[in-house]
């Protein structure tokens, strides 16, 4: 591509409050950043494109998916969290184990270019697959071919004790792969959440994190294991700080919540999966009462499709809902409604806040990267375009992603994915699946009578 290029005649939603939102507007490239944004620009020798069928707005941004999973999608739909026939059981104790690094490297392709195909341009890769120093570096393979900004959050496997050496492996990612801030991939820690391990050992954890400078990013109040009050105890202690995601939160008291909104954390909801695997129900309007905006995550491509589409739909439908059942109760002191513009803020802005990313991306503001996407509004399933942001929010799915960029370079254009062998990502699928499903023993329940 040149050096520069000017989008034409798009609506154009920055998502960024100063810049405004266009009806029809440009916004100009300029190698890897956003150089303007508005109506009517002209760039001498910029290559141009046609945006006149076309909403451009920021890329998705995901703050919280297990990527290993990718080749594992849909195994676990009708399966719920805790139990015995569980996520827990299938999938974390039975198919991950069996995971060599080259499966977790297939995985991670299949997630990551499903995430582009679907418009997404930032990704938190939540990658609790980490049972072999050689697994780290097979995933961060697949980061850096993918062409996405990811963040990788080194995970603990959750199916046995941590190495000895395992703190030791990550000071040595850090060291290779992460010594500048300067590229696409940053580095974050996956640390059990404090319901799931000993404090001590949480602690240390979240020590260390702190030591290498990366943020945090951990399950809290989950399902029965959230309910034990453990968040709580290391807000006591003074370990809660604004360098944290905290993910799910369903089950936590109204107090830890409170700790959260006070220590400046970050929120990921994946409210399709806290309703469909029995987290709890999203607590959106406790967020929402105390003024913290929620970011959005996937989370598990065993039980839900890989887009954000879907999780704003979903999390717009249930603070709605749940007001709506107030408001029949004859409550009073409604909380107001969120509106398809919130949640698509929470899709783009509010993940990169949570991600520690607001400064290179999430909004189209001038000098910030240019991650966008071009949505087509010209497909039978959207136009006539009446509310953009509606449009975007209720009215799209992935069939309208046709160009996704991320800081400058084109991931897909004309609805096809660039730079990148689909067959052999298929073949690889296929042997990766075959060789952890039969190695692992595991079947499928719907499958067996
Ligand atoms: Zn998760």
């Amino acid at each position: 591509m040149a050096d520069k290029t000017l989008i034409k005649n798009g609506i154009v939603l920055t998502l960024d409050k100063k810049v405004g939102n266009f009806l029809k507007a440009d916004v100009l490239v300029d190698g890897e950043t956003i150089s303007q944004v508005g109506p009517e620009l002209s760039a001498e020798g910029a290559a141009v494109i046609d945006a006149s069928d076309m909403i451009v707005m920021p890329g998705f941004v995901d703050t919280h998916r297990h990527v290993w999973e990718g080749i594992l999608r849909n195994i676990g739909t009708d399966t719920p969290l805790e139990g015995e026939a569980s996520y827990l059981s299938f999938i974390l104790n039975t198919i991950a184990p069996v995971y060599r690094p080259e499966d977790a490297y297939v995985g991670n392709l299949v997630g990551l270019y499903g995430a582009i195909d679907a418009g997404i341009t930032t990704i938190l890769d939540w990658s609790h697959i980490q049972a072999t120093r050689e697994h780290g570096d097979a995933v961060i393979q697949a980061l850096q071919e993918s062409g996405l900004r990811a963040v990788f959050a080194y995970g603990y496997p959750w199916w046995k004790e941590p190495d000895p050496d395992q703190d030791d492996w990550i000071r040595d990612i850090a060291r290779q792969y992460f010594a500048s801030k300067d590229q696409l991939l940053t580095l974050a820690l996956a640390p059990a959440g404090p319901e799931f391990t000993p404090l001590a050992v949480a602690e240390a954890q979240w020590a260390l994190a702190r030591e290498l400078g990366a943020r945090i990013t951990v399950h809290v109040g989950v399902g029965t294991a959230g309910q034990q009050g453990k968040l709580g105890e290391m807000g006591r202690k003074g370990l809660l700080k604004d360098d944290t995601t905290y993910i799910h939160c369903t089950t936590l008291s109204d107090d830890e919540i409170g700790m959260i909104a006070d220590t400046g954390g970050t929120i990921s909801l994946a409210a399709p999966v806290e309703m469909m695997m029995g987290h709890g129900m999203p607590p959106i309007q406790k967020f929402l009462d105390r003024g913290l905006r929620p970011s959005l995550s996937v989370d598990v491509e065993t039980n839900m499709p890989n887009d954000m589409f879907t999780q704003m739909r979903t999390v717009n439908s249930v603070q709605r809902s749940m007001v709506f059942e107030k408001k029949l109760a004859r409550k009073s002191g409604l909380p107001p409604f969120l509106t398809a513009r919130d949640v698509l803020e929470f899709a783009t802005v509010e993940g990169a806040r949570a991600n520690g990313l607001l400064d290179k991306t999430g909004t189209l503001t001038p000098g910030k990267q240019a991650d966008l996407i071009l949505l087509r509004t010209d497909n039978p399933n959207i136009l006539p375009i009446n509310d953009p942001f509606s449009a975007v929010t209720w009215g799209m799915d992935t069939s309208n992603v046709d160009s996704v960029f991320v800081a400058g370079r084109a991931l897909k254009r004309d609805g096809k994915l660039l730079n990148v062998d689909l067959n052999r990502v298929m073949q690889k699928a296929y042997e990766s699946r075959d060789y952890v499903i039969t190695r692992s023993g595991f079947k499928v329940p719907a499958m067996q009578d």
